[in-house]
């Protein structure tokens, strides 16, 4: 159980941050959830999620864009023995058109948060004598597609980020891993459909089969308990040694 552990996951007002925040929560740790956007309903879902599970879950907002913000989101939380690195955005651009200010919010809230959340986490993990990074990258920071250059770029980094962290911290009983999903299908994914359906002329089968699960072997997404299922896994003792490396939960899309 994670009783007694106090979680920590950027960006989850949503979607798989959400996902993991009820899975962990439901393992027993009291869960930190997270956004910039500070409304009634990111309230909403801290207190059902406590009141669900019994723990002490909470909200903190801080925008993930501003290094010192994401600094201040550990600060506040007080505690933080499991770390999840999740917020993140995406635009879909050629690189000599790709807006500057896209690749630079991109590289900031994809990449360079989880360096900033980290360098408070890891001092607050080492006087507890235990802990867990956990760093949400993609399928995309193994492999890439046209147009996401930043998305792509900030994936890849990412996972040299946790390679280091686990070098960094191989004898303290702590661990970093990144997690790489294929699709799932969040309600940024969701959005896509109804755009794509009018682009190609197809039905929201077809769109979802032959466009968005081209790529992934399964043909199915993958769901947001399976990641918070994962996220379970690399908190649990059978995982104390995986550290450095990513787990891709991606229906075979990086066996292709
Ligand atoms: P989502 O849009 O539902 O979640 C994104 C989260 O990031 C939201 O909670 C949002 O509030 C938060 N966020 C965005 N900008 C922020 C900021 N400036 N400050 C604080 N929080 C901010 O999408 P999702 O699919 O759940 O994505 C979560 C993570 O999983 C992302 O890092 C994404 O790249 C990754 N991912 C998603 C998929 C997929 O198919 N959905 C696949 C691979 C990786």
């Amino acid at each position: 159980s994670l009783a007694g552990k106090t979680a920590v996951i950027t960006g989850s007002n949503s979607g798989i941050g959400l996902g993991i925040a009820w899975e962990l929560a439901r393992a027993g740790a009291d869960v930190v959830l997270n956004s910039f956007s500070n409304s009634e309903e990111d309230h909403a879902h801290a207190a059902e999620i406590a009141k669900a599970t019994g723990t002490k879950t909470r909200y903190i907002q801080a925008d993930m864009s501003k290094g010192e913000q994401c600094r201040q989101l550990i600060k506040d939380a007080g505690k933080c023995d499991i770390l999840v690195n999740n917020a993140g955005i995406q635009h879909v651009s050629p690189i000599p058109e790709f807006p500057v200010d896209k690749w630079d919010a991109i590289i900031a809230i994809n990449m360079s948060s989880a360096f900033h959340t980290t360098a408070i986490a890891l001092p607050m993990m080492r006087r507890a004598g235990w802990g867990r990074v956990i760093n949400i990258s993609s399928a995309h920071g193994l492999t890439a597609s046209p147009f996401k250059a930043a998305y792509v770029a900030a994936k890849h980094g990412v996972i040299g980020l946790t390679k280091t962290t686990a070098l960094e911290t191989a004898q303290e009983h702590i661990t970093a891993n990144a997690i790489c999903p294929g699709y799932v299908l969040t309600p940024i994914v969701e959005k896509q459909i109804p755009d794509t359906m009018k682009e190609y002329n197809m039905s929201r089968e077809e769109v979802i089969q032959n466009v968005m699960l081209k790529r992934q072997p399964s043909k199915e997404f993958a769901t947001t308990q399976q990641l918070g299922g994962t996220a379970v896994f690399l908190c649990s003792d059978a995982a104390a040694q995986i550290t450095g490396t990513s787990i891709s939960v991606d229906g075979g899309w990086t066996a292709l």
